[in-house]
């Protein structure tokens, strides 16, 4: 058994790439995922799943009941490109101006079809149920919470979950699995100070919000070195900053805007309330007022440990235990937590560095490509964990 398992993932190679390029080249946005979504339900009815489509607007999602009873196991693929432009001249670059897969979804969902196409073909050999979840809008949108809302872990309730993307930090061949805490909770938050504005060389005029802003900004800059454990993490990032209109008008107000991750609900807590009182305390201090919005972003990505050393112990089979990496978790984010919050799972990496290929450079980065290796490799590693998880004994 053991041999045909690897030996029918490869053969279907070709059409795993084939599959990857067409909608590498056909990237579409967080929500608007239609022709992605069209091409996903089209190969899951033809592999004769049960498919629920338009679940959070362009999801889409496969069921496989097996001929024997047992636990249903769910696996995601996330089908959402980015708002840029791809820079890497391959045959198969974007044809769509402003959009490109440059964080390997469309390898997410390449893998996901493969492995239905594997367990398509033996539906009498599996004992429970499969669910299929290709959800839209990774990229900020939400979609994993919108999924979850509208039930996509009811009918039948799903046991467990497993995720995985790709990672150029990793060599391919190798997967990273992360024990625990995987990723952070992304928060974000706004600071406006309200001063008075006026003439430029009349301060003692005006209250001066540039001025307040400068010293706030290093005052969030020491919340973390100060009040955080230095054995826990955590980040505050102030990315913009706006105010004023002319070197010689002091403005009324100046905005902060600023990204908070954290690994713990406590760190989470005690750096937002931290910064509003960073906030307060300065504007108090010139006189000043302010305001103060906090928006919780994703939560924060916990895999089940038993569920993580099910994901080492499934791959080990497929790729050696010197190929299993047990990886430090990342301040990133995934959307992947709303699934984790609910039901015991894991989410792991697919290494993708190959200097050879080029698959060296960053999520996001205009040169993002992957190693379309890993796409064979990434159906069996998902077989393999369904094969474990399930207890259908295909890898022994
Ligand atoms: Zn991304
Ligand atoms: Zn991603």
């Amino acid at each position: 058994m053991e041999n045909s398992l690897k030996k029918k993932i490869e053969e279907m190679k070709d059409w795993l790439i084939e599959i990857r390029r067409t909608i590498h080249m056909h990237p579409e946005l967080g929500f608007e995922e239609v022709e992605t979504s069209k091409l996903v339900a089209q190969w899951l009815e033809k592999f004769g799943l049960q498919v629920t489509k338009g679940v959070a607007k362009t999801g889409v999602v496969g069921l496989l009941e097996g001929k024997q009873p047992g636990k249903t196991v769910a696996i995601r693929a996330d089908m959402d490109a980015l708002p840029m432009d791809e820079a890497r001249p391959v045959p198969y670059a974007s044809k769509i101006k402003g959009k490109m897969h440059a964080c390997g979804h469309d390898a997410h969902v390449a893998i996901l079809l493969g492995v239905a196409r594997f367990f398509s073909s033996m539906a009498d050999q599996v004992k429970g149920n499969i669910k299929w979840v290709f959800q839209p809008a990774e990229e900020g949108g939400g979609g994993g919470r919108v999924m979850v809302e509208e039930g996509v872990l009811e009918n039948p309730r799903v046991d467990a979950i497993f995720g995985s993307h790709v990672f150029p930090l990793l060599a391919v061949g190798k997967i990273g699995v992360y024990e625990r805490e995987g990723l952070a909770a992304t928060d974000s938050f706004t600071i406006r100070i309200i001063g008075k504005g006026g003439h430029g060389a009349f301060p003692h005029l005006c209250k001066d919000p540039v001025l307040a802003a400068g010293h706030l900004i290093t005052q969030i800059h020491s919340i973390v070195s100060r009040n955080i454990n230095p054995l826990e993490s955590g980040v505050i990032t102030l990315g913009k900053i706006s105010g004023g209109t002319a070197s010689n008008i002091i403005p009324d107000e100046v905005e902060l805007v600023g990204t908070v991750r954290s690994l713990t609900p406590e760190v989470q807590e005690e750096l937002k309330n931290r910064i509003e009182g960073a906030a307060r305390g300065v504007a108090q201090s010139f006189g000043m007022d302010y305001r103060y919005d906090f928006q919780y972003g994703y939560p924060v990505l916990i895999n089940d440990p038993e569920m993580s050393k099910l994901v080492a112990r499934a791959c080990a089979k497929g790729v050696g235990k010197e190929n299993i990496e047990w990886i430090k978790p990342a301040m990133g984010g995934e959307d992947f937590s709303y699934y984790l919050q609910r039901i015991p799972g894991a989410f792991f990496r697919l290494g993708n560095r190959n200097e050879a290929k080029g698959t060296v450079h960053p999520y996001h980065s205009s040169l993002f490509d992957i190693d379309e290796d890993i796409l064979p490799l990434g159906v069996e590693m998902f077989v393999r964990v369904i094969d474990e998880y399930l207890g259908l004994g295909l890898a022994d």
